[in-house]
């Protein structure tokens, strides 16, 4: 349906109302890649086919807080010197600690929305090279980890999206890096369709992940994770209930250690109830 050039996972429902046009034209605008980050009319993207470029697009100013910084998830602590999020001081949050490239915000909030909701999926390209760019960054951080798998999503029949958007960027990903990065699509995967999280308040979230998501989530075969570190890769960090979840999947199959690396972190909002639009702003 439009769609098919963008993810050889790419499921044809024929049901999606967001559809773009079918055939030869759809396709054809389907290949143009989206015009990127405000940036990105320097760092030409679009003819490089280079992981670095878009780094500093999307984080136009070093993401520094101003005070300390959680050692588990760098969202900066209160006055009482502790984070907010209480799963960072926590001995059964099963990740070791997240790394976030930039806040979910500005310039990388819209994209993402774009690319979640709004169908945008070329924008896979300018994730799966921001990623890479900061993993080759970073590089030192990331060093000792044997495998880097997507937050996995569910979708067969009745899913909710009908594509997995995380997949998809390790899918870029992995064919920038080549083997400098150990990507692996398919360690962990989602069985049945969970709730939406986003939109809900943290109680819930949490009821949420332990509940239904704990029971979607398998390791089809052990072997390809026992023994080894995990980087887990996802859009948008807000709490750590689903990075908790998997890592927790993958620990039980055998993994020493699993950490999270998310593109955008979510700035902690607490325990209050938020709609759905405050999310998808
Ligand atoms: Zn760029
Ligand atoms: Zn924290």
């Amino acid at each position: 349906m439009g769609e098919q050039s963008l993810s050889g996972t790419a499921t044809s429902t024929g049901r999606d109302p967001g559809a773009r046009p079918t055939g030869a034209e759809g396709k054809e605008r389907a290949d143009l890649r989206p015009a990127g980050f405000p940036g990105c009319l320097r760092c030409a993207y679009r003819s490089l086919d280079r992981p670095d470029v878009c780094v500093g697009c999307a984080v136009p100013e070093p993401d520094i807080p101003a005070g300390a910084t959680c050692p588990v998830c760098e969202q900066a602590t209160g006055p009482d010197g502790r984070c907010p999020n209480d799963w960072c001081a926590r001995g059964d949050r099963w990740f070791s600690l997240v790394w976030t490239v930039a806040p979910h915000a500005g310039a990388l909030r819209r994209a993402i929305a774009a690319y979640k909701y709004g169908q945008e999926r070329t924008w896979a390209q300018v994730f799966g090279r921001l990623l890479v760019g900061y993993l080759d960054e970073h590089m030192p951080w990331f060093d000792d980890y044997d495998l880097l798998v997507g937050t996995p999503a569910y979708t067969g029949p009745g899913s909710r999206r009908g594509w997995d958007h995380v997949g998809a960027i390790v899918d870029v990903a992995s064919r920038l890096s080549g083997p400098r990065w150990p990507f692996d699509r398919g360690a962990v995967v989602k069985c049945v369709e969970t709730a939406a999280m986003s939109g809900l308040g943290l109680a819930r979230r949490r009821s949420c992940a332990e509940g239904s998501l704990r029971q979607a989530l398998a390791v089809p075969d052990p072997r390809r994770v026992a023994g080894l570190r995990v980087l887990v890769v996802d859009d948008v960090f807000t709490e750590g209930s689903t990075l908790r979840e998997v890592a927790r999947a993958l620990t039980m199959a055998g993994a020493v250690e699993v950490a999270g690396i998310a593109l955008a972190r979510q700035p902690w909002r607490g325990t209050g109830h938020r709609t759905r639009a405050t999310y998808r702003a």
